[in-house]
């Protein structure tokens, strides 16, 4: 049968599928009206070791927007681009405890971290900043280079987010106002909205979290693509707000630096061992796929992945 003959992580990646895809629980993002569009059904769990072998199972080809999953990636471009010191002056790194479309900033009128909204506006502002109007070309290469080929974008849901993004733009207002963003409000959200409709696989996902679980270098292309300074820096504002309002949770019962997004992608990744991607559109209340969280939990449990129970 080659079914006792297959390695034990694509079993379990298997088992996993098979036990989880009968879980319909949880809703599509509505407030993005294209978002509805996804199917309901689709379920695919990729997973890739540092030294590059690939683990996939159901619908880790299917392309879906990565939508807030961008906000790791891009937080580590902003590092390389503009560093550590202007990214400081412009957003925090405390976790804010609320949704991820919150528009209520620090008491020094910033955003709580990169990992939600009104962050990840400020960090498409930077990369605005140094390179204008080329900034959105920047930010789809460097996700290209972290998944190890080149990304498109879905012009849908994009022009779905322009068309119903007045939250975010209020959102860039208030920023603008306390000179976050310091220039071209309507272009910066036009960034912002793009790298959101960047299309990407679960497989994708798995590569570019094994990107970081491998200090910078692509496992499987061997191009360093970040330093392993902002590589520490991106897993840090991971653990402590990757998954919003939910980060305390995850990162108690899977113990993994994770980001999640509404079209239904979570990367998650082990430093020196792995990146896993899952992808599931069905959102729970904090807008976290229902299936790729019971994933996550799954396999940190059954391999002991926690990152505070390394020996
Ligand atoms: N583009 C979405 C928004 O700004 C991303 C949110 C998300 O994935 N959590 O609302």
């Amino acid at each position: 049968t080659g079914y006792g003959t297959e390695p034990p992580l694509q079993r379990f990646l298997a088992s996993c599928h098979q036990e989880f895809k009968s879980d319909n629980s949880g809703e599509l993002a509505d407030y993005i009206p294209e978002l509805k569009r996804a199917n309901p059904a689709h379920f695919g769990i990729s997973l890739v070791t540092i030294d590059g072998h690939v683990y996939e199972v159901g619908d880790s080809a299917a392309p879906f927007t990565i939508q807030s999953v961008s906000k790791a990636f891009v937080f580590a471009l902003a590092l390389d681009l503009v560093g550590e010191a202007r990214v400081a002056s412009a957003i925090g790194v405390e976790p804010s405890g609320e949704a991820f479309n919150s528009i209520r900033l620090t008491n020094d009128n910033k955003p709580f971290n990169p990992m939600v909204n009104a962050g990840a506006i400020a960090c498409s502002g930077l990369i605005h900043e140094v390179d204008g109007r080329a900034a959105f070309e920047r930010i789809r290469d460097k996700l290209g280079q972290f998944a190890g080929r080149e990304l498109d974008v879905d012009d849908a849901v994009h022009a779905s987010e322009t068309a119903t993004g007045n939250r975010n733009r209020a959102i860039a207002w208030l920023l603008r106002n306390y000179l976050v963003l310091q220039d071209g409000v309507d272009a910066v959200l036009d960034i912002y909205f793009r790298q959101c409709a960047i299309l990407v696989t679960a497989r994708d996902l798995a590569v570019m979290a094994a990107t970081l679980a491998n200090r910078g270098v692509n496992p499987v292309t061997g191009v360093q693509v970040v330093t392993p300074h902002v590589v520490a820096r991106t897993l840090s504002v991971m653990t402590s707000s990757g998954m919003y309002d939910y980060a305390g949770e995850w990162i108690y019962r899977v113990g993994m630096p994770a980001k999640s997004g509404v079209g239904g992608g979570i990367v998650a990744a082990l430093p020196s061992q792995l990146g896993l991607g899952t992808f599931s559109p069905l959102l729970d209340g904090h807008f976290n796929s229902v299936r790729g969280l019971k994933v996550c939990e799954a396999l940190s449990a059954r391999f002991d992945l926690h990152m505070l129970n390394r020996s």
